[in-house]
């Protein structure tokens, strides 16, 4: 048996590659499979916190990638809603490679706005055979948020904790209905986080 294997190619966290198909003679398309890899519990797009619970699953979404070789490179994902305590409402589940409602993996979208430094924005769209008004609108959203993406490229951190956290703070307060004791109040919150 072969021991070739893409996988590597595509190093997606807490998710795994189910198969893969090569299109045309050419090999000008492939279509990745792609599902969520069950050891882990989802996480929350919005802020990083677990699942409570699946709210619903297989979700189909079709996410361009980097080409490889000649070939575009789609991804077909498989992705579930939650529910998340901490935001009180059904969220999709974060991935890493894409985010939420975006139709371009991380990378391509880095890729697009390396090329539009260099290139005009129809040069870009006709190189990478997608949509110019696409491309363009892709471009514009991307040079609005640029520092910010490139700042979360190289430091991929959030405020996920740290709205965990306030939440839980919150919580304790409620729950004893204030605390006239900030001592016994704070001490109650160091509980919380005692491993
Ligand atoms: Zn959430």
């Amino acid at each position: 048996m072969s021991g070739l294997s893409i996988t590597k190619y595509f190093p997606f966290t807490r998710m795994k590659i189910i198969k893969q198909n090569v299109h045309h003679e050419d090999a000008s398309s492939a279509l990745i499979y792609i599902e969520p890899d069950m050891r882990y519990s989802p996480l929350c797009h919005e802020c990083g916190s677990k699942a409570a619970t699946v709210h619903s699953k297989n979700h189909i979404r079709l996410i361009r990638d980097l080409n490889m070789a000649n070939a575009q490179v789609f991804l077909q994902v498989r992705d579930r809603k939650i529910w998340c305590n901490n935001c009180r409402g059904v969220r999709v589940e974060w991935m890493s490679f894409a985010d939420a409602g975006q139709r371009v993996t991380n990378r391509l979208a880095r890729y697009i706005h390396g090329l539009c430094k260099m290139l005009t924005v129809k040069d870009v769209a006709e190189h990478l055979d997608i949509d110019h008004p696409a491309v363009r609108a892709f471009a514009r959203q991307l040079r609005y948020f640029e520092y910010g993406i490139i700042n979360h490229a190289d430091y991929p951190i959030g405020t996920s904790m740290l709205e965990g956290i306030n939440n839980k703070i919150n919580v304790i307060k409620r729950k004893a209905y204030g605390f006239h004791d900030d001592r016994y109040f704070i001490l109650k919150v160091k509980q919380a986080y005692a491993a």
